[in-house]
């Protein structure tokens, strides 16, 4: 079995007072040309595998596979691979081809494959990011793209620095075309940054390096902000709150708890706790958290310190398919639309691009690791939290 050939179908997930799918983008003969109805792409989780190739030798497939036999390889790929390059190719096309007229795009990484450390180095990583980076650029010259690092798009993995580096180097050289200086600046000395959207001037993007906080990073242990992060977050979430700027907070480790975890978050819990804090504190200013990693499609709510829901928090689907020999379910290849109100930013509509029959929302509880709300609720209850948590946004 060939994995996809293409990103062909949609499915939506529809919340609150949202208009649905199929509003026009801008109200006819409205005379204006404002769009009733903003429009962005969240890709994330590309991993992309250059080793990939079709043989007999199953074993030999691609390097992500560890030696384990390819289940059934085609041309855009294999549930025990990491992505061939025509796969990503053909969710690139999708999004070319699909005739959405969008603002921007949100690209929270991961672009490297998953191998064991000593295949990969510092060149080789940036040479994959390098590649992706190209691949948009060429594919969509005049898009905002607005990139986060992943824990892969480091090496060795998981271990980002606190200071400056040959990757975060390569990386604010690469996306100059996508960003100011300033935001060059800090994603240079940090990996992370914050900029307007050039074509939304009231909406902010914040790109957070939050592969700081995830528990395997060693170079971060026992440091209370690393790199100073948290206090500049903070000092952007203020600005933007007394410019009246609504922001769009977007990372690749994602706060909470694990999918299918009721009790593990991914970063370390101080950390964890931490960012709660601020998103909880800037609720009124975040006006969608957006985020990779986990490969799962998911939905999570933001809880205030009683319980109430303030604000939504969603995670894309990989573009790699790739799972684990021991692991029953794979992630079909995904990539997310998002449809958002231009002028306050709320979000109004999320369309799943993937396959139409394991379209399935993971919902789960983003609380601080002590609160009480570790016990998930049903999925039924769980959507009534959610319609009041975004029908505040
Ligand atoms: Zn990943
Ligand atoms: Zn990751």
């Amino acid at each position: 079995m060939a994995l996809l050939g293409a990103f062909v179908y949609c499915v939506l997930a529809i919340w609150c007072y949202c208009p649905g799918l199929g509003l026009p983008l801008a109200p006819p003969n409205s005379g204006t040309s404002a769009p009733a109805v903003g429009q962005f792409w969240h890709v994330t989780d590309l991993h992309l595998d250059p080793t990939y190739h079709i043989t007999d030798d199953h074993t030999k497939v691609c390097s992500s596979s560890k030696g384990a036999n390819a289940s059934n390889p085609g041309p855009f790929g294999d549930v025990l691979c990491d992505s061939p390059y025509q796969l990503i190719l053909s969710a690139f096309d999708f999004i070319k081809n699909s005739g959405q007229e969008t603002s921007f795009m949100i690209w929270t990484g991961d672009s490297p494959p998953h191998v064991p450390v000593p295949e990969l180095s510092t060149d080789s990583v940036i040479n994959v990011i390098a590649n992706m980076t190209a691949t948009l650029q060429s594919l969509f010259p005049s898009l905002q793209v607005f990139p986060v690092l992943g824990n892969h798009d480091y090496w060795p993995q998981d271990q980002l620095p606190v200071a400056t580096s040959k990757v975060y180097n390569a990386v604010a050289n690469l996306w100059k075309p996508w960003l100011n200086e300033e935001a060059i600046s800090t994603l240079r000395k940090g990996g992370f940054y914050s900029q307007k959207v050039t074509t939304n001037p009231r909406l902010r993007i914040i790109s957070l390096n939050t592969n700081l906080y995830y528990s395997p990073n060693v170079v971060t242990l026992n440091k209370t902000d690393p790199a100073n992060q948290f206090e500049w977050l903070e000092n952007t979430l203020n600005s933007s709150w007394q410019n009246k700027e609504k922001v769009y907070l977007i990372a690749h480790i994602p706060v909470g708890y694990l999918p299918y975890s009721r009790s593990t978050t991914a970063m370390r819990e101080y950390y964890n706790e931490k960012l709660i804090d601020i998103f909880r504190r800037y609720g009124d200013v975040i006006a969608g958290h957006f985020y990779g990693h986990t490969h799962r499609d998911s939905i999570m709510i933001l809880s205030d310190k009683k319980g109430n829901p303030i604000g939504s928090l969603f995670v894309a689907p990989a573009v790699t398919p790739v799972k684990s020999v021991l692991e029953k379910q794979t992630n079909n290849p995904g990539v997310r639309l998002f449809q958002y109100d231009p002028h306050g930013y709320h979000l109004l509509v999320a369309v799943l691009h993937g396959d139409k029959y394991t379209y399935s929302p993971v919902p789960s509880l983003v609380t601080g690791s002590s609160s009480s709300s570790v016990n998930a609720p049903s999925e039924e209850k769980l959507m009534v939290v959610f319609e009041k948590a975004t029908s505040k946004l």
